[in-house]
């Protein structure tokens, strides 16, 4: 399973929060750090009334500093601008341990240390999954924005690798999470499952790029990585297109629910991926197991707040039916999902919903939640688990 870290560093108190007007002025922030100090330039997108701020850097990186961490703040003239291609090129390639690449496409850069192979054929499926994405809910209303920066993917030759780079932000549990989107850097973490390296090196320039990707999708653990570099990739596009907020009060059913719509494997397709609104094998075998004991108030539990997903005895479970939620939502009535997008797509990073408020959104767009209770649990009983 796919599981996404969204950690929260810094929590910045709801009520004592006021927004700043956006300016194109540069704001130049000095903080600590564990050895000295260092300087941070950007545009502050939130000041609260603590002192803390979060400020957004050129890479669309967010920092969170807590009051007493802040030795200086001034702001100039210079106009905030994010890095280009290929200043971030220049950056990540320099933050990142030697021997990693860089494969760019239309709207992606992939850094990798395995094969080109697999970076050309991990941009083939984010770029198939950008059009998607975009088709699919602008042709249901939504207005999307194109991201700020070309979107990032870091792809680390094994689960090793991977845990070292990206233990601050895993900490324990890294070694079992297959590959993130971080909300803080704005960027997909992954691994390669397949030893895509290895199977490179064996193959030779003479066999085609077509026989590279089938032998990858030949793996034990190719449908697994599919849908969680998908799941994972859809996320970042959800915050980048201006659908989600980063750190504001996303329901997780719904930002689950809408990179699971997305995920599903096909592995006898080319790029592995089966597209979006199929039925999720592995979510609904779960959701039809537990149907006679599933609890009658996990929908509500789930629409008020996020508790569900963060207990992990309950979480795959809830994963699972937040797949069904959104999926039984989107099909019933996709302009109305569009409608309650565009109501989160108005949150303020760092503000929390009361439970009531959340509840409240919800039933104006879909109705009481009790009748979606019915509806989810008639439409799941009569489905059948594809092959
Ligand atoms: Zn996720």
């Amino acid at each position: 399973m796919s599981h996404s870290l969204f950690p929260i560093p810094y929590s910045l108190t709801a009520v004592l929060l006021l927004l700043t007007s956006f300016t194109s002025a540069m704001d130049v922030v000095t903080v600590k750090t564990d050895g000295g100090e260092k300087t941070l330039e950007g545009e502050i997108i939130v000041n609260a009334k603590d002192g803390g701020i979060v400020i957004r850097d050129a890479m669309n990186f967010l920092h969170p500093v807590t009051p007493d961490n802040i030795v200086n703040k001034t702001s100039d003239d210079r106009p905030f601008a994010y890095s280009t291609a290929s200043e971030i090129k220049e950056k990540m390639l320099k933050e990142l341990p030697t021997g990693f690449k860089v494969f760019e496409s239309k709207h992606y850069l992939i850094f990798y240390e395995t094969s080109e192979a697999f970076a050309r054929w991990t941009a083939q499926l984010f770029e198939n999954l950008h059009n998607v994405f975009y088709n699919f809910w602008t042709s249901n209303g939504m207005k999307l924005s194109e991201p700020s920066t070309p979107l990032i993917a870091i792809i680390f030759a094994d689960s090793k690798e991977y845990v070292r780079f990206c233990k601050d932000e895993l900490g324990e549990a890294g070694a079992s999470i297959i590959g993130y989107y971080s909300m803080q850097s704005n960027r997909v973490n992954l691994f390669d499952l397949t030893g895509a390296d290895d199977m490179n090196q064996r193959a030779s320039s003479r066999v085609s790029e077509a026989a590279k990707i089938r032998n990858l999708l030949a793996q034990p653990d190719a449908g697994r990585m599919v849908a969680t570099i998908v799941h994972e990739a859809t996320h970042q596009l959800a915050y980048n297109s201006g659908m989600q907020v980063r750190y504001a009060d996303m329901p997780r059913w719904l930002s689950e629910g809408i990179a699971m719509y997305f995920e599903t494997p096909n592995l006898k397709s080319s790029s592995g991926w089966g597209s979006l609104g199929k039925d999720n094998p592995a979510r609904l075998r779960l959701i039809k197991q537990r149907l006679p004991r599933r609890n009658p108030e996990a929908i509500k539990m789930m629409i008020t707040d996020d508790a569900l997903f963060t207990n992990l005895e309950v979480a795959e479970e809830a994963y699972a039916e937040a797949w069904g939620l959104t999926w039984l939502l989107i099909k019933r009535n996709p302009k109305k999902f569009v409608q309650y997008l565009n109501i989160m797509s108005e949150k303020t990073p760092f503000v929390w919903d009361s439970s009531e408020e959340r509840m409240e959104e919800f039933e104006k767009c879909f109705g009481s939640w009790v009748k979606v209770n019915q509806s989810f649990v008639s439409v799941m009983k009569s489905k059948r688990i594809p092959r």
